[in-house]
């Protein structure tokens, strides 16, 4: 297939519509971004890339690495991850805290934010070092020892994490947070500054496609079992009210982050991001989900 081609060729459609996107405003650094950046890179298992457009810039993956730092725990707690977070979909904004009081400090699961911060809570209590083991996992996946935190993202998220930090602490109202609440928050606010290029992200979610092994390295991440059920959840659970319209108009497990940047997964063939920075009103970005719906389609290479 001429992914290349196929991309130049919906990247030149979408130009034929407004982009109805605005890029996310609530910290300096995201609000600054260029809105007219657009990448795609497209990953095979057998290890063939695809690149079009800014591919290898690299941008904040913000709540994409939700799905990483999950990973993690999963692979340490096993199924008494189940005990802290549940797995169902939310139906609400990824900052809601109306669910989590009816639900006694439970997440609904572990992609939106008070799921990732209750995962950075068992972070803090299994690593020693939370923040570099985190970042040593993401580098191992990419294959790439220069993956960064960016600093002044963390320290701005931090200045504007009041709904963030109202959520740690009636989770620890009801006891679903053992560590103190800045160690847990400040592993939570790196995590979201996290900065990739398509390119980047496309290879470290690459594992995922490939029954838990990182194809190039051989390396086991997850259990085949577990790989399934974190897919699954990327499926139910990786655009927050919107995962319903992603499934049934892309077809893919994803993720999505409020940088502008999505990362979807098929099982057994590839994997794909895609940046583009403006948002539509759920938070996932307008212009990469219209794309992904017409690669899936023009391809046919959706799981459904
Ligand atoms: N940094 C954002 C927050 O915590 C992440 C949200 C996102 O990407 N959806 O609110």
């Amino acid at each position: 297939m001429h992914y290349e081609k196929i991309f130049e060729e919906i990247f030149h459609e979408l130009q034929l519509t407004e982009d109805k996107g605005q890029v996310a405003e609530y910290i300096p650094e995201l609000a600054s971004v260029d809105p007219n950046q657009f990448g795609v890179h497209l990953t095979t298992v057998e290890g063939a890339g695809f690149s079009f457009g800014d591919a290898q810039t690299q941008f904040s993956i913000q709540s994409i690495a939700k799905v990483l730092s999950f990973v993690m725990a999963y692979g340490r707690l096993k199924s008494e991850i189940w005990e802290r977070t549940n797995l169902e979909p939310a139906g609400t904004p990824f900052n809601s805290l109306l669910q989590l009081e009816i639900d006694m400090g439970i997440p609904r699961n572990p992609f939106i934010n008070a799921g990732a911060i209750v995962i950075c809570d068992i972070l803090v209590s299994q690593l020693a070092d939370p923040k570099e083991e985190v970042l040593a996992f993401v580098r191992r996946l990419s294959g790439n020892s220069s993956i960064h935190y960016n600093p002044r993202v963390a320290r701005s998220e931090k200045d504007s994490g009041s709904r963030n930090y109202a959520m740690i602490y009636l989770m620890k109202s009801f006891g679903n947070i053992d560590n103190e609440i800045e160690t847990v928050m400040d592993l939570y606010f790196h995590l979201c500054s996290l900065e990739m290029s398509c390119e980047e992200l496309a290879t470290t979610f690459l594992f995922l496609a490939n029954n838990g092994v990182v194809p190039w390295s051989d390396e086991r991440i997850l259990s085949p079992s577990r790989t399934k059920r974190t897919n699954a959840l990327m499926q139910t659970c990786g655009f927050y009210d919107e995962a319903g319209q992603f499934t049934f108009k892309v077809g893919l497990p994803g993720k999505s982050g409020v940088g502008g940047g999505i990362v979807a997964v098929h099982p057994g063939k590839y994997t794909i991001a895609v940046w583009s920075p403006p948002l539509n009103s759920k938070g996932n970005s307008y212009r990469g989900m219209l794309f992904l719906e017409q690669f899936t389609t023009v391809t046919r290479l959706s799981i459904f």
